[in-house]
Formats: C-alpha cells, sequence, structure tokens
C-alpha cells in the first residue's frame, strides 16, 4: 500500500513531494480540486471529475496548465505507479505563485498536484446503524462573489461547520444557508425521502453539483421514484421518512440521526439500503456516470 504524488507531470513519494511556500493555493487556498476513489483499481467517472475541474477553472478564472488529456494521463499513470488495490485520488491545480498579494493577476505558473494514497472506506456498522449529521447556520452560500459550483480548495466554512458537528458526536455537518433552508453536507449532498418522492436541495442554493448526487438521481428514476429538486427546511427533514447524504467516498449513506431527533423509525431505510446497493453495483461495472 503506497501513497504516489505527481507534481507538474513529475512522479514522486510523499516525502520527497514539494511545492512552494509561496503558491497561492497554501496562501489563500486560491485553487480547484477534485476527489475520486476507483474500483477494481480503475478511478470512477474520472471523464466527469475532469469535467467538473474544468468548469470550475473557468468560473474562478483559473488556467489549466495542460489539456485535459494530459491530466487525465498523469492521474492514471499515478494510480498506476501506486499499484494500490483501490485508491483515493485527489487532484488540485493550484492559481499559481507570485508576489505575495491578493491580485489574481500576478499569479504565474499554475501548480497541478495528483495525490494517490491507499482507499479506506467508511466503517460498515456506520452504514447499518446510520449516521448522525448536525444542521450548522453556515450564512450566506450563494449569490456572493465565489461563484456558486466551483469547487476550490477553500473550505473554511465547511472545515467549521464540520467542527461544531463533531463536537456533538456527528459525522457530518449540514449546512443551512443565511435564508435558513437545508443546502449541503460539509464535503456531501443531502437527500430526503417522502413516501414515493424523494427531494434534494436545488442546484441554484448554491451547492455542489455531486458527481454521486447526479448519479443517483438516475438510479432513483430507474427504480420508479419521482424526483424533486426543491427547497428543502429544517422542518422539511423532520417529517422525511428517510434521509442520506451523497458523495464520492460515502457512496450513499444512511442518516439516522439530526441533532437530537430520530429519523423515521430510527431505523436504515430500504430506499437508501437499495439506492446504495445500485450505486455499487454501477460503480463496480462500469467506468463512467
Ligand atoms: N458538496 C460538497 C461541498 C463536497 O465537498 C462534496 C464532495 N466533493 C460533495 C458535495 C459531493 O460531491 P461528489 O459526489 O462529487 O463527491
Amino acid at each position: 500500500m503506497t501513497t504516489r504524488i505527481c507534481i507538474d507531470g513529475q512522479l514522486t513519494d510523499e516525502s520527497a513531494a514539494r511545492i512552494s511556500v509561496m503558491d497561492r493555493g497554501f496562501l489563500y487556498g486560491d485553487s480547484i480540486y477534485e476527489v475520486m476513489r476507483t474500483y477494481g483499481g480503475q478511478p470512477f467517472a474520472l471523464d466527469q471529475h475532469l469535467h467538473r475541474l474544468q468548469r470550475s477553472a473557468q468560473l474562478l478564472d483559473i488556467h489549466l496548465p495542460v489539456p485535459l488529456a494530459t491530466l487525465e494521463q498523469e492521474i492514471r499513470d499515478t494510480v498506476a505507479a501506486a499499484a494500490n488495490p483501490e485508491s483515493y485520488i485527489r487532484f488540485i491545480v493550484t492559481r499559481g505563485t507570485g508576489p505575495i498579494n491578493l491580485d489574481p493577476a500576478t499569479a504565474e505558473n499554475p501548480c497541478r498536484v495528483t495525490i494517490v494514497t491507499p482507499f479506506t472506506p467508511h466503517p460498515e456498522p456506520l452504514y447499518t446503524q446510520g449516521a448522525k449529521i448536525c444542521l450548522v447556520s453556515a450564512g450566506r452560500l450563494s449569490g456572493g462573489a465565489v461563484p456558486a459550483g466551483a469547487k476550490s480548495g477553500n473550505y473554511l466554512v465547511n472545515i467549521m461547520a464540520l467542527r461544531a458537528a463533531r463536537q456533538q458526536n456527528a459525522h457530518e455537518a449540514v449546512m443551512l444557508d443565511g435564508g435558513g433552508q437545508v443546502s449541503e453536507g460539509a464535503s456531501s449532498n443531502v437527500f430526503a425521502l417522502f413516501g414515493q418522492k424523494l427531494r434534494t436541495p436545488p442546484l441554484s442554493v448554491g451547492i455542489l453539483e455531486g458527481i454521486t448526487r447526479h448519479l443517483v438521481i438516475q438510479l432513483a428514476q430507474e427504480m420508479g421514484l419521482q424526483m424533486e429538486q426543491t427547497g428543502l427546511t429544517p422542518h422539511d427533514l423532520r417529517q422525511a421518512q428517510e434521509l442520506f447524504l451523497t458523495s464520492t467516498l460515502r457512496e450513499v449513506l444512511p442518516v439516522t440521526r439530526v441533532d437530537d431527533w430520530v429519523v423515521g423509525d430510527g431505523q436504515v431505510g430500504p430506499v437508501s439500503l437499495e439506492l446504495r446497493r445500485r450505486y455499487r453495483e454501477r460503480a463496480s461495472t462500469r467506468r463512467d456516470v
């Protein structure tokens, strides 16, 4: 089991991997990134992740230093060099280095880093018992200077929300926007089941368009569920029979507690379980969503 790093096309070990302290990714979180994992040793949904990176780059006006095809090859080469049974993959592009000032126009040499490390799944009891989440007010999340939907390296809002949730022994923070609407988890999207209707907040609330979210919406429709992307309030969540989170690393994770109350009958629900089963089957048999 090994960790391998690729910096600007050069493969290296973790202990030897270095980037400049003048890099704006380090100084300001002025960077974009993606997280993927492998199934059967192969990256899942690589194409979707590369395209989301490209979209983030456009939204934040960060220059991609090499074509997507080169990035793809570097990612595949780093995964092959690590040769883990299953790998976690993070790739990052920063705005680069320059004099220490905020002006993005002074940045040069965007830096690209791929980190491949052994993948450790979340513990299975989390899936059989269901996770606890906390609702955390995170303030205004959309409509600000940072365009919604860009996956930037600046995660301080999410980190502090997760810190608050972890103090309540919760697995994940689910953030409420300035209007009190449910937005997304610190690193996940949220779904709620009401009868045969599955609801998830719309992209317009300023959430990240999760690649897992996208696939789960398709799978839910294939199961004959009615899908709705409409605003959710904490009050709505209380009426739900089932709640779950989606993300690349969690797949479909049932939620059985929110703050100090219990979801539905407190047990993991059948729809969450079936969606997880279908998601895993899909990820293990196809490379793309
Ligand atoms: N929202 C946020 C804020 C995230 O960081 C993530 C994880 N990348 C997600 C949602 C889920 O996205 P995905 O399904 O593409 O992993």
